[in-house]
């Protein structure tokens, strides 16, 4: 490879929305313009619209859009009938979007590590965490890739556990049972939650949510709750919320949705080549892959060992290349969540992954320039 100047890329992000706008510009421009003309702004006919079609896509039988993903959870718990007091098992690593409704709602989040490297949870710890009170499991979809969906739904059937999908990093990923079934991510629990916040995979510009479901009586009462507990205007059955999607931020969804496959296979195509890129340096391993599920690669993130990833974050910065890390502090030492029971090596998977995590710029849009840039900026890096 050849040495590429920083003067001779455009400027590197971690998202670039605005080049993706402008390659879908006149549909966003044309969806927009209509509801405005419409003056549909609250449940316009995008909305309904675009949940349809979000149902297609993901061959479920009900979607309900809502305000933004963490409404999606924390309706999805409402809906499912969830009390005070009932313990929901729950990844510690994860954004605390997960654990956070689970406190709100008085419900007691039960902590459960992660695989080393699949960053997804760890379901050889499940059981033992299971006690009479446990109601439900939320497994987070993180990164882009499934969690071991399979072993969790047998866990659900056994102890009668309500499966609540936390998908927001991984809309579109399909996962592959062993008799060969494949199932949209989100549509194989109870409920799958998903979020439309501008840099996920499917996402519009300002908030935005839905709920995947196939059980109709889940859906209709999910529905309800988010509609301030009614279903029939004025008449309020149970208590609900307020959650909405807006119809401009549905009709923005409508133009992207069709894109989306195709949005994620350049993901998995910058994925590759950072993937052949790094796989002989030791001191970074790449994402690896379960083997029941696609990845969407929301996020490509490395654990940069033998190295310090703090330095070579800063290093990279310098170089005009931004990296993020998801997520610096684990929730259990979180102040809001952090119980005196939870001592350094608590969950020692985790609080590693803390240390070593590196997500690096990925997203539809990337120029083959730019990202020989990238890796040409880590590698150096890592050698001075
Ligand atoms: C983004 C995200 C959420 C929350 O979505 P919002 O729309 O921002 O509320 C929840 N869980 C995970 C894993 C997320 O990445």
């Amino acid at each position: 490879m050849t040495n590429i100047k920083r003067e001779d890329i455009s400027k590197i992000q971690m998202v670039d929305l605005h080049t993706q706008y402008l390659n879908i510009k006149e549909d966003v421009d044309k969806g927009i313009q209509e509801v405005i003309h419409s003056c549909a702004f609250i449940n316009g006919p995008a909305v309904k619209s675009f949940a349809e079609e979000l149902a297609i896509y993901n061959k479920v039988k009900h979607t309900v859009p809502c305000a933004n993903g963490t409404d999606a959870l924390q309706v999805a718990m409402m809906a499912v009938g969830l009390q005070p007091g009932d313990e929901v098992l729950v990844p510690v690593h994860t954004y605390v979007a997960t654990a956070e409704v689970i406190a709100l709602l008085q419900l007691t989040p039960v902590f459960v590590d992660v695989d080393s490297d699949l960053f997804t949870i760890d379901v050889s710890q499940i059981e033992s965490k299971i006690t009479p009170k446990t109601k439900a499991i939320v497994p987070v979809h993180l990164y882009g890739q499934c969690a071991d969906m399979e072993s969790i739904m047998q866990l659900s059937k056994k102890h009668n556990l309500f499966v609540i999908e936390d998908t927001a990093q991984a809309i579109g990923a399909d996962y592959t049972f062993s008799d060969g079934t494949i199932k949209k991510a989100g549509t194989i629990g109870h409920i799958g939650c998903t979020s439309f916040f501008p840099s996920k995979n499917l996402g519009c510009y300002g908030d935005g949510g839905a709920m995947l479901i196939n059980d109709d009586e889940l859906a209709k009462k999910a529905k309800m709750i988010a509609s301030h507990g009614q279903s029939i205007k004025y008449h309020h059955d149970i208590i609900g919320c307020n959650s909405r999607l807006d119809t401009i931020q549905a009709a923005i969804l409508r133009v992207k949705l069709p894109h989306l496959d195709q949005y994620n296979s350049n993901r998995r195509r910058v994925a590759k080549k950072y993937d052949d890129s790094f796989k002989d340096i030791m001191q970074l391993q790449t994402p690896k892959l379960a083997v029941y599920s696609t990845h969407v690669y929301h996020q490509y993130t490395l654990k940069v060992e033998g190295v310090n990833r703090d330095e070579l974050k800063e290093k990279l910065q310098e170089k005009g290349v931004p990296s993020m890390i998801y997520y610096p502090v684990p929730l259990h030492f979180q102040k809001a969540y952090s119980l005196s029971e939870f001592g350094k090596g608590s969950f020692p998977v985790t609080e590693h992954l803390s240390d070593v995590v590196l997500s690096l710029p990925i997203h539809t849009e990337m120029e083959e320039k730019q990202q020989n840039y990238i890796i040409q900026s880590i590698l150096e890096s890592i050698n001075e």
